[in-house]
C-alpha cells in the first residue's frame, strides 16, 4: 500500500455536494484504503469571472499503480458529468493526485508531485490538516516553508468533515 493524496475541486452544480460524492466513490476504490479527508475551503477562482471553487484533499492508501489511480478517479471525474471545455474552465469535479508516496513521476500524462500544488494555498492548507508541517516534499523544501509562502488570504475554511 502507497500513501497518496488527491486534490478535490469543484466550482459547478453544487460544489459541496460534488464532493461529498468524489468522497462516496473514493471510499469504494478497489484495491485502496480511505485514510481521511481534510475540511472544505472555498476560494474565488483563479481565472475570472467562474464561480467560486470548493476544495479539499483526501488520503488513501492504495494499491493501484499510479496510471491505474489516474485512470480511477478521471472515471469518476467523468461519472460526476465532467464536460472537458477550456483548460482550467469550470468544473464539476476535479480530480488530481497531488503526492504519491515519495515518487516523483514524469510521464506526459502524470506529474507527481503535482506540478502547481506548492504554490496553491486551497492545496497547502487543507493539506496541512493531514500531514505534519515538518513533512519533507521530494525537492527538499518541508510543508511548512511553503505554507509560509502561500498567504492563508483569499481561503475560507468551512466546517471540518464528519
Ligand atoms: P491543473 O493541473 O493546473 O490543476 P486541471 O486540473 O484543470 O489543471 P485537467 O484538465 O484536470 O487540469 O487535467 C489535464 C491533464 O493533466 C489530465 O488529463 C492528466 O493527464 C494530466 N495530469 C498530469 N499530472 C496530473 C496529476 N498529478 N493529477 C491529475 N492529472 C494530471
Ligand atoms: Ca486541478
Ligand atoms: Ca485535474
Amino acid at each position: 500500500m502507497t500513501r497518496v493524496f488527491i486534490g478535490l475541486g469543484s466550482n459547478l452544480a453544487d460544489p459541496a455536494a460534488q464532493l461529498a460524492s468524489a468522497v462516496q466513490a473514493l471510499k469504494q476504490l478497489p484495491g485502496s484504503r480511505w485514510a481521511g479527508l481534510s475540511s472544505l475551503y472555498t476560494s474565488d477562482s483563479i481565472l475570472a469571472g467562474q464561480p467560486r471553487y470548493t476544495n479539499a484533499v483526501a488520503a488513501l492508501d492504495t494499491e493501484l499503480a499510479p496510471l491505474a489511480l489516474l485512470d480511477a478517479l478521471q472515471a469518476i471525474e467523468n461519472a460526476q458529468g465532467r464536460v472537458r471545455t477550456e483548460r482550467w474552465g469550470p468544473r464539476t469535479l476535479d480530480l488530481d493526485i497531488l503526492l504519491y508516496g515519495d515518487q516523483v513521476i514524469d510521464e506526459p500524462r502524470l506529474h507527481v508531485p503535482h506540478r502547481e500544488m506548492q504554490a496553491r494555498a486551497f492545496v497547502l492548507y487543507p493539506l496541512a490538516e493531514l500531514v505534519p508541517e515538518a513533512f519533507v516534499f521530494s525537492d527538499g523544501r518541508t510543508l511548512r516553508a511553503l505554507l509560509q509562502a502561500c498567504p492563508f488570504t483569499g481561503l475560507e475554511r468551512l466546517a471540518a468533515p464528519r
